[in-house]
């Protein structure tokens, strides 16, 4: 097997060349001042990614559960209540992390295939004259499900209801890929990862954490020493890590911050909605329907695809690995044997899709799906012709 082809999981993500090489580097001493020279603006640039002037970003080495972990650990104490809805597989893992944790988690459910519900964080909110609710957590884009949700709306719903709960985001599978705008949504923590929209490796747990959620950690008791804010800053402030760093993924992010800067992030952004959009035309030819409900929903850097009644969507992303070695996402939770996953983000081109589109057609002509061989390629193909970048 040659290995040359890409892969169509949302997470890890394909890796350009130019970054796999940035990230073979020799052992050098951590706490000499060329770390520092490499560490310092990849801190900084890392704050135009999420769009923000005033909160601090933080590198843990780690995955985005380890993120969720250090929003947590570093900000709230056994018994504090949190206020959170569940529509997917990822939104359901963070509420399980928080429980483990010992924190009060409301549950607010909702149907898989919807985004989060800012009208009953609203409703909710404002019964809660107390504050006793400390933080609003919200998953951007549900990786599950392939759904956005409007995080501005819910910023609203919370100062709608003039509450003071700090607002958490999961953005790990729309960083870089969607946009995502911590100060003007008025987000406290931002939680992502190297693997998806940074094109890099897994590994890397990346924050930014607002001045009010810094705050927070003075009376937060729950324990923390790995993951701790207050370690992490200081020993940042001198230039370093409290432990070892991950040099290479360090490195790494520091070149994927410069290809993101030489596209240019918001043609990024256009670049995912074009490969999406492709995708969904051919979603569209086949007959299928997306697990989002409705477009408003639709997520730029996957989409979870219902395969037809009778069909088993593990068979078919098993059949496409064994036959032709490429590897879609199963569907998680309860889309699990009923969907598939088309992750189309970080480094795609259209011809890369039009490859994912071909091959995943193969495979379900080779298990009778009522589809017409090259039907969904054709639709995106027109649609990348007609909309060229
Ligand atoms: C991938 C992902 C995570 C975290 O996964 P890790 O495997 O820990 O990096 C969390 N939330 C969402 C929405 C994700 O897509």
């Amino acid at each position: 097997m040659i290995g040359q082809n890409p892969i169509f999981i949302p997470g890890p993500t394909n890796i350009p060349d130019s970054l796999r090489n940035a990230m073979n580097v020799q052992s050098t001493d951590h706490r000499a001042p060329d770390f520092v020279e490499i560490f310092a603006p990849v801190l900084e640039k890392l704050k135009d990614i999420f769009k923000t002037k005033d909160a601090t970003t933080i590198i843990f080495p780690s995955s985005g559960t380890g993120g969720w972990e250090a929003a947590i650990s570093n900000t709230m104490s056994v018994g504090d209540k949190v206020l959170i809805a569940r529509y997917g597989m990822f939104s359901h893992r963070w509420i399980d992390l928080c429980q483990r944790h010992g924190l009060d988690v409301e549950i607010i459910e909702c149907e898989w295939g919807t985004g989060a519900p800012a009208h009953l964080f609203a409703q909710r909110l404002e019964k809660d004259k107390n504050n006793e609710i400390k933080a609003v957590l919200v998953t951007h884009n549900e990786t599950a499900t392939g759904v956005r949700s409007d995080i501005k709306a819910v910023r609203e719903a919370i100062d709608s209801a003039n509450h003071d709960a700090l607002l958490y985001v999961d953005c790990v599978s729309s960083l870089a890929s969607m946009d995502f705008r911590m100060d003007e949504w008025g987000v406290d923590i931002a939680i992502s990862g190297s693997q998806k929209g940074l094109m890099l490796n897994s590994g890397l747990a990346i924050l930014a954490v607002s001045e009010k959620a810094l705050a927070r950690t003075k009376r937060a008791n729950l324990p923390r020493t790995f993951f701790s804010f207050d370690d992490m800053i200081n020993a940042n402030k001198m230039g370093g890590f409290p432990y070892t760093p991950p040099l290479q993924l360090i490195h790494g992010l520091n070149a994927a911050l410069k290809i993101i800067e030489n596209e240019g992030l918001e043609n990024v952004f256009r670049r995912h909605f074009r490969l999406a959009q492709g995708v969904r035309e051919a979603v569209k030819a086949w007959g299928f329907r997306l697990c989002a409900k409705t477009p408003d929903l639709y997520s730029d850097s996957i989409s979870a695809i219902y395969v037809p009644e009778g069909f088993d969507s593990d068979e078919l992303t098993n059949h496409t690995y064994d036959k032709y070695q490429v590897s879609f996402g199963v569907g998680l939770g309860e889309m699990a044997k009923k969907a598939f996953r088309i992750g189309h983000l970080g480094a795609l081109t259209d011809v890369m899709v039009l490859s994912g589109l071909a091959t995943i057609e193969m495979a379900m002509a080779d298990l009778n799906y009522p589809i017409e061989l090259g039907s969904g390629v054709s639709a995106a193909q027109q649609y990348y012709r007609n909309n060229s970048a």
